[in-house]
């Protein structure tokens, strides 16, 4: 069997920032990604919530839903510029 890859599929389109000590653990974020980027973090906050962690950095587009949906302004996705995209994952220089 052959398998091949594309590097574009590999190369994350947009980040997430995660703001641990605002997150009440709601679970909008995660519920609302449309491809499954982030899960709940088993790790606790100063006020005894599960902030969100990243699971599958390479999945986000940073069409920011996430941050859209929190209600505690805790989270944003962010575009990344493809060419910078590439260079990070040394592909093209
Ligand atoms: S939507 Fe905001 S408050 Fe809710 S779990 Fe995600 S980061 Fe935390
Ligand atoms: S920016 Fe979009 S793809 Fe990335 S974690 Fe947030 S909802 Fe998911």
């Amino acid at each position: 069997m052959i398998v091949t890859l594309e590097l574009g599929d590999l190369v994350a389109k947009g980040r997430v920032s995660i703001v641990v000590e605002r997150c009440k653990a709601c679970g909008f974020c995660v519920e609302f990604c449309p491809t499954h980027v982030l899960a709940l973090s088993s790790a606790f906050n100063s006020k005894g919530y599960h902030p969100p962690h990243v699971v599958h950095p390479e999945k986000c587009s940073g069409c920011d839903l996430c941050g859209m949906y929190c209600p505690d302004f805790a989270i944003n996705g962010t575009k990344i510029p493809q060419a910078s995209a590439k260079q990070a994952s040394g592909g093209e220089k």
